[in-house]
């Protein structure tokens, strides 16, 4: 029981099975939260221990909504109880809007639900396990401490007037990524922000084709879809401790599409 946990929500699927599998590769324990998709959990955990690279891991699922508060504080005491501890806290789960409207028809009922479950919940799923590690003060099994990572998007400084209420929660995760950061520096705990491009998910399936044809255009400079082992990858690098004087920092896992262009 000695390696470290990682906690990675919304794991049942897309990039946070990306993320687990890659961890599980890497010698982790991994706790994977899912909403509603249970028999995709399973799946994650059943592929995260063909890919484990030893027998001691454990890979086990917990169901949570974290836009709920009491679903939020059960999962933490379960993954503890579980698990022992939580090394990492890897905040992945989000959602589209259920209809893309345009930004004169945003309705009311749709912005909730986006800023609950992609800012409010990582916010407050975050301040509960920064507490636990703060209160008990564990010695870290991670090199350079305990990590929270944030899966924001390119969508926190891009413009969809498709989606406003998206971005708008994925621009508030810049800024929840700075304030933990800034406030836990001193104690030893490193907070980072991913930032993925346009990536091959149930997310994006629906618009596939319109995709397919921007990155033939050159929309992304390494013109391909971004794929859930490209995240994977890279929280593993922040999660490996090779960014040891490094916090607050922002990773654009985009292919290039953030460069401007001329
Ligand atoms: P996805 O394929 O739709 O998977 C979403 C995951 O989040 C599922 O595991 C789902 O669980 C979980 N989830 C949804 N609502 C939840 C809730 N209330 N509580 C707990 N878990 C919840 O999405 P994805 O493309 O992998 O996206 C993952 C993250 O990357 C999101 O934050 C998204 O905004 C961000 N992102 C995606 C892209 C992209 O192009 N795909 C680009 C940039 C950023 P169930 O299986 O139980 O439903």
């Amino acid at each position: 029981m000695s390696l470290p946990v990682l906690l990675i929500t919304g794991a049942s699927r897309g990039l946070g099975r990306g993320i687990a599998l890659h961890a599980a590769s890497q010698g982790y324990h991994v706790a994977i939260n899912y909403a509603g998709n249970q028999t995709a959990a399973e799946e994650t955990a059943r592929l995260c221990r063909e890919a484990a690279s030893s027998s001691q891991q454990e890979f086990a699922i917990f169901q949570a909504d974290i836009s709920r508060s009491s679903d939020r504080q059960r999962m933490v005491v379960e993954v503890l109880s579980r698990f022992g501890r939580i090394d990492a806290l890897v905040n992945n789960a989000g959602i589209a809007p259920r209809v893309r409207a345009d930004l004169t028809e945003t309705s009311e009922e749709s912005f909730d639900e986006v800023l609950n479950i992609n800012l409010k919940g990582p916010f407050f799923l975050t301040q509960s396990v920064v507490n636990h590690w703060l209160k008990t003060k564990q010695p870290p099994l991670l090199q350079g401490g305990f990590k929270v990572i944030f899966i924001s998007s390119i969508s926190a400084y891009t413009a969809s007037v498709n989606r406003g209420e998206y971005c708008i929660s994925k621009a508030g995760l810049a800024m929840v990524t700075q304030l933990f950061a800034t406030r836990l520096a001193e104690q030893g705990i490193q907070v980072f922000e991913i930032r993925p491009g346009i990536m091959e998910t149930d997310m994006t399936s629906g618009v596939k084709d319109k995709y397919d044809k921007l990155l033939a255009e050159g929309l992304v400079p390494q013109k391909r879809w971004g794929q859930p082992q490209d995240i994977g990858q890279a929280v593993e690098a922040i999660v490996s401790g090779k960014f040891p004087f490094s916090t607050g920092e922002v990773f654009n896992v985009d292919g290039g599409f953030h460069l401007q262009r001329l």
